[in-house]
């Protein structure tokens, strides 16, 4: 579930506002397409980490194509 008032208190400057918002909305998808939430520690490269960058990690990753591609056997 998107929080709009947790980012926007968060993120005053409009740019990263807008990446942050991007990288919610792609892990949303994510989920859709059934990657799970990484574990606490789990610092992957992927928009499913809640510990990655998000004002550069706004797009999927080749992490998450590849689980996207593994959930859906299609290496
Ligand atoms: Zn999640």
């Amino acid at each position: 579930m998107v929080n709009s008032n947790f980012i926007d208190n968060e993120y005053s400057d409009i740019f990263e506002r807008n990446r942050v918002y991007e990288f919610t909305i792609c892990h949303e998808i994510g989920h859709c397409f059934g990657l799970a939430d990484l574990g606490f520690f789990d610092t992957r490269n992927s928009v499913m980490s809640e510990y990655a960058n998000k004002i550069t990690t706004y797009q999927p990753t080749v992490n998450d194509i590849n689980g996207v591609k593994a959930s859906y056997d299609l290496n």
